[in-house]
């Protein structure tokens, strides 16, 4: 149950992410980047449009949300919406030695399972899902992309996991040099000196060397991970954890929310425009290399 309620805005979210690439309106569907049609398909309405255009436009709209994501959420994501941070609760469900093999085993298949799916479902937003289907049945190229994405995704869980997490991610690095606040913090409070030692919140975090105890460490990906390691050391005890979670509104996490609120109105002009710019039917003909198939 800790586990689902844990993981529910994710859960909650991963089900249209994974539907969204199915659903069709008449010929066009809801959402494609149409790569193996050189067009752009938006609730049921196609937009013709250069390879590079596209990638382009993916590459621009991925930026511009993950900034607006950063200025309002900013690492409250990671904790909950990141599928990293939902396979690091897998994970700590399922390892250490106290797990029996089959657990282990299961484990192991539903993160395979999983990865696979994430990985299909990105891929199916630049071809439809049926085409993928015929990809990975005659292992073309994007047939072989979904195979080579859910392999990284596995081995990244398994290998560098928290190294990912607090040194590579872009997202992470993003929250990191903007000027806002976290909205979810998780702080270690013992006046009464009731810490065990017994090193549970440690050993589960997911980010190598970060200890809670020791105060707010810039690469905590706020998965609340120790706070629950901690409720199971006093789970006999009236004590329930001596980490807490801080919540805060979007707006006060926003630090001085009228900056912020005028960097999303701009973020999202600079967007909008450079969209109409780059579906602009005129930049088609000035692109012929790239819209050879076109012609
Ligand atoms: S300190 Fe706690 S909330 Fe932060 S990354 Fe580690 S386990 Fe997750
Ligand atoms: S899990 Fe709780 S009791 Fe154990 S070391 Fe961490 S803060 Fe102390």
């Amino acid at each position: 149950m800790r586990f689902l309620s844990d993981n529910k805005t994710f859960l909650a979210l991963l089900i249209p992410f994974i539907a969204l690439p199915w659903i069709t309106i008449g010929n066009y569907h809801l959402l494609l980047f149409n790569f193996s049609h050189d067009r752009l398909e938006v609730l049921g309405f196609a937009h013709e449009i250069g390879t590079y255009a596209l990638i382009a436009l993916i590459a621009l709209l991925g930026i511009s949300v993950a900034i607006i994501i950063a200025l309002t959420l900013s690492r409250f994501y990671c904790g909950t919406l990141c599928p990293n941070t939902f396979f690091a609760h897998i994970l700590s469900r399922v390892s250490g030695r106290k797990n029996s093999f089959l657990s282990k085993l299961l484990g192991f298949i539903l993160l395979g399972l999983l990865s696979f799916t994430l990985a299909f479902s990105v891929i199916a937003y630049g071809i439809s899902a049926p085409e993928l289907i015929n990809a990975l049945r005659q292992l073309t190229f994007a047939g072989w992309l979904v195979i080579f994405l859910s392999l990284l995704m596995i081995a990244e869980v398994f290998m560098v996991q928290g190294w990912y997490c607090a040194y590579l991610c872009p997202y992470g690095a993003i929250c990191a040099i903007l000027p806002i606040e976290d909205r979810l913090t998780y702080a270690f409070e013992d006046p009464e000196n009731h810490c065990t030692d017994c090193g549970g919140c440690v050993k589960i975090c997911p980010i190598p060397a970060l200890d809670i105890r020791e105060g707010f460490d810039i690469r905590c990906i706020q998965c609340g991970l120790c706070e629950s390691a901690c409720e199971k050391t006093f789970a006999k005890s009236p004590i329930t954890s001596l980490i807490h979670h801080d919540k805060r509104s979007v707006l006060q996490a926003g630090g001085k929310s009228r900056g912020i609120m005028i960097a999303i109105i701009l973020i999202t002009l600079l967007t909008i425009t450079s969209i109409i710019t780059l579906t602009d039917a005129k930049q088609l003909d000035s692109c012929r290399l790239e819209n050879i198939v076109l012609y």
